[in-house]
């Protein structure tokens, strides 16, 4: 994806698919691939350690393993609603947050991070 374009990133095909990684139309119910449910899914980002999808009521977690390569298949599953105390990192970008009176630091690229913003805002 071109970083340089406006702010409006939310062009056809933005969607990445959870599960294959491909880009879809916003509105789409289903993966055009791999026809993944995605009625739920209204964000998905690519990280080093993980991979987040954000749903209309969760921060979903994906681990990958060390090299980034694949997933681990440990999920953390956060209720957008008990999200507390939500704070955006800048110097070393990360996301932190508090649940279930505990803390949740997840380094992210920075990139990711300014778009997840605008999600959880
Ligand atoms: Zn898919």
């Amino acid at each position: 994806m071109d970083s340089n374009q406006n702010n409006d990133i939310i062009g056809d095909f933005s969607l990445i698919c959870p599960e294959c990684g491909v880009g879809n139309p916003k509105n789409t119910e289903n993966c055009i691939v791999c026809d993944k449910d995605l009625k739920h899914t209204v964000a998905f980002f690519e990280d080093d350690p993980f991979d987040l999808e954000i749903t209309e009521e969760h921060l979903i977690e994906y681990r990958k393993n060390f090299w980034g390569t694949d997933r681990t298949g440990k999920i953390n599953k956060y209720a957008l609603n008990k999200i507390k105390k939500l704070e955006f990192g800048s110097s070393i970008s990360r996301l932190i947050f508090e649940y279930n009176r505990k803390r949740v630091i997840l380094p992210l690229r920075e990139e990711n991070l300014i778009k997840i913003k605008e999600f959880l805002k």
